[in-house]
Parts: structure tokens; C-alpha cells; sequence
């Protein structure tokens, strides 16, 4: 049975590729912080639909003995490193954290790999905000970076260091820089989750305003689902590399609003508004990737749309909300 090590189990990505590596018979370990009341992780990890499937271990990316005994308790064919301090915005009021722990995060991660269990790929979460002020007009593994964000400072340095890692001690470390990728676990304040919660509450006569920042802004949105399988898929390669994981269509938030509110039968102009709170210091205003590598190399595919992934994160938001007002 193989066995893989995720950092960041109890994100989005990492509920969805625990799913995924566990349909395949591996036995799946987490990296689990400290947090202060486990209630609150156990019924985080039934939300997930990881609970009672997959094995916590107690550790912090910013701690390297913690990760040395978790690699040595796991003993890990495959590790992927998904923790990160992962909100954009969060990472200009707390840089500093940012750094420590999507940084020197993952500087720890492959330092103990090396130390511990060199024979393990690894998978290192690097983004598309690396791109940043955008220097080609379609991102390919090509692209100049020009990070704009302190996220995508610390993300370039994690990048980075896999590559060096990759090149100076032979570890088979690889790099997905991944598109923004959107689900109904995706965190409630990214903006995709943010409008599909709030055309919920609206449809439901909880609220009747959502309040934005930049509607212009463009991402290439697709679905963790399947962005996870890309994950997989590069550590199952003989030779590591980097991929650009993407959908090839980027949309802008306005779009969005208007494809979510319309699956709820609202128009999204009677409710969302723009408010200057949501603005950041300094914004990536487009993001398209070409997801060719991956295609040919790794022969992955985007599977849903993003009409299907709306609609699914729409109705999953209705769903839970209506839930809790018949609980209450
Ligand atoms: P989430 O924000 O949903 O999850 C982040 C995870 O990191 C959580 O499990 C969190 O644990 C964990 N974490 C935070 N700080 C620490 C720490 N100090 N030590 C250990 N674990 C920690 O992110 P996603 O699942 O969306 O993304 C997964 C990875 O992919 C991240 O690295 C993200 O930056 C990257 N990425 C994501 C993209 C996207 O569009 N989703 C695009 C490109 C890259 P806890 O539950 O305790 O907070
Ligand atoms: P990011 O690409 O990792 O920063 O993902 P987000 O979902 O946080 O933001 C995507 C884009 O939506 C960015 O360009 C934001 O400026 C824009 N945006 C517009 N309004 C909002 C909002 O209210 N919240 C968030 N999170 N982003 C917003």
C-alpha cells in the first residue's frame, strides 16, 4: 500500500486529493497544527469528508523537528506540500507570518526530506500569483514572474527552492503552479466562494447586498477536483519537472457574479456592490494560463466547466443554508 504525507489535509485541496489518493489504496497522513479547541478540527474534517479515513499528525510547517518525526512516523513514498498561509489579501496585514509559513515553509519541508526520506516525492503548491504583473498575455512555465503580493513573494521562494532542491540533491521535487481552483470546500473568503455564499443567502432572504472589491479583475478558474489529479500525476512521472495547471479561459469577477446569481434566477446588478475595503495595495489583474505541459506530458485535462463549477458551488451553498435554518 503506498503511503502519502499531506501538509494543508484540512484545506480544500487537500479534503479533495485525500479523496482521490485514498480511491487509489493509499494510506493517506496529515499534517495536523495545533488548534484551540479539536471540536472545531473534527468537525471540520466531517465536512472534509476526510474524518476517521486518513491519519493526523501533530506538526507545523514552521517547526522543522515536528516535521522530522511526522516524516519519520509516515515513512511517506509521496509527500505533498499544500500548507500555506494561502489568502492573498491576509498576507499584506501579516507578511511577516506569510513568510515564515509559505516560505520557510516549505524550505523546512525539503530540508527534512532530504534528511529523513530523500527517496519520497514531493509536490510543492506553487501559484499562478507568481505571475503577477503580467509579462505575456497567456502563462506558460516560460513566463518571467512578478510577484505582486507578499503570498506570491513567499510562493516564488517555495518554488525556487524545490527547483534548487531538485537540481543540487537529485530529490525528485516537483512544482505545480496552479490556477486559482474553486470548489464548495474552497475557503469563504475568496471571491468565488464569497459570491456563491452570497447569492445563497440572498435567494433565501438572509441578506440582499454583497459587497465586492475589483469586479475586473480576471482569473483562470477551474475545479480542485481536478486539479488535484494533476498533483498525482507529476509525482507519478519518472522525472520531475515543473507544470502549469490551468483551464486555457480566464473570466472576470463580474462574470462570475453574473453566472452565479443567474443559476439562482437573481440578477447580480440589483445586489452586488463595490466596496473599497475589498481592494488590495496592489492587484494582479489578469491571470490565463496554457496548461499545454500538462496536457502532453502528464495527459491531464480540465473535466468541469465553469458554468458545472458554479452551479455546483451555487447549489452546495443553498443546500447549507438551508440546512442551518431548518436546524434552527
Ligand atoms: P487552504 O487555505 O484551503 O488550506 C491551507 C492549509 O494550510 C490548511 O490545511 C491550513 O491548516 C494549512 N496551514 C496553514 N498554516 C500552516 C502551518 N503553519 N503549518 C501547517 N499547516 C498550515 O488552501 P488550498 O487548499 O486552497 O490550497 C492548497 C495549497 O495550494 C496552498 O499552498 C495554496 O497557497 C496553494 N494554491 C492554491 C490555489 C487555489 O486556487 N486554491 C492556487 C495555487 C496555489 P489549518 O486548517 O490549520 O488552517
Ligand atoms: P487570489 O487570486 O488568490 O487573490 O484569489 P481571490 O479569490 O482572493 O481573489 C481573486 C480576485 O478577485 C482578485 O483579483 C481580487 O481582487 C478580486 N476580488 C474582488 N472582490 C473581492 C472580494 O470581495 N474578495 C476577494 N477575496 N477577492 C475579490
Amino acid at each position: 500500500m503506498p503511503r502519502a504525507l499531506i501538509t494543508g489535509i484540512t484545506g480544500q485541496d487537500g479534503a479533495y486529493l485525500s479523496q482521490l489518493l485514498l480511491s487509489k489504496g493509499y494510506e493517506v497522513f496529515g499534517l495536523l497544527r495545533r488548534s484551540a479547541s479539536s471540536e472545531v478540527i473534527d468537525s471540520r474534517l466531517r465536512w472534509l469528508g476526510i474524518a476517521g479515513k486518513v491519519t493526523m499528525l501533530d506538526g507545523n510547517l514552521t517547526d522543522l523537528s515536528s516535521l522530522l518525526r511526522v516524516l519519520e512516523e509516515a515513512k511517506p513514498d509521496e509527500v505533498y506540500n499544500l500548507g500555506a498561509q494561502s489568502f492573498v489579501k491576509t498576507s499584506w496585514t501579516q507578511p511577516l507570518l506569510t513568510g515564515s509559513v509559505t516560505a520557510l515553509g516549505v524550505g523546512n519541508m525539503l530540508e527534512a526530506v532530504r534528511l529523513v526520506a530523500p527517496k519520497a516525492r514531493f509536490y510543492q503548491a506553487s501559484s499562478s500569483e507568481m505571475y503577477g504583473l503580467i509579462q505575456e498575455p497567456i502563462q506558460d512555465e516560460k513566463t518571467p514572474f512578478y510577484p505582486r503580493s507578499p503570498y506570491a513573494v513567499a510562493k516564488l521562494y517555495g518554488h525556487w527552492m524545490t527547483v534548487n532542491y531538485r537540481e543540487s540533491f537529485g530529490l525528485h521535487a516537483s512544482s505545480g503552479i496552479l490556477f486559482n481552483h474553486e470548489s464548495p470546500l474552497r475557503g469563504l473568503e475568496f471571491v468565488t466562494r464569497k459570491i456563491t455564499d452570497g447569492v445563497a443567502r440572498i435567494k433565501l432572504g438572509l441578506a440582499d447586498e454583497l459587497p465586492l472589491g475589483n469586479l475586473d479583475a480576471k482569473r483562470d478558474w477551474g475545479h480542485a477536483r481536478d486539479y488535484v489529479q494533476a498533483m498525482w500525476l507529476m509525482l507519478q512521472q519518472e522525472v520531475p519537472d515543473d507544470y502549469v495547471v490551468a483551464t486555457n479561459r480566464t473570466t472576470t469577477v463580474r462574470e462570475f457574479c453574473r453566472i452565479a446569481f443567474a443559476h439562482a434566477g437573481l440578477d447580480y446588478e440589483k445586489h452586488v456592490t463595490v466596496n473599497p475595503a475589498f481592494l488590495r495595495p496592489a492587484e494582479v489583474e489578469v491571470l490565463h494560463g496554457n496548461p499545454a505541459k500538462a496536457e502532453a506530458k502528464l495527459g491531464w485535462k480540465p473535466e468541469t466547466s465553469l458554468e458545472q463549477m458554479v452551479q455546483e458551488m451555487v447549489d452546495a451553498d443553498i443546500k447549507r443554508h438551508q440546512a442551518r435554518i431548518a436546524a434552527a
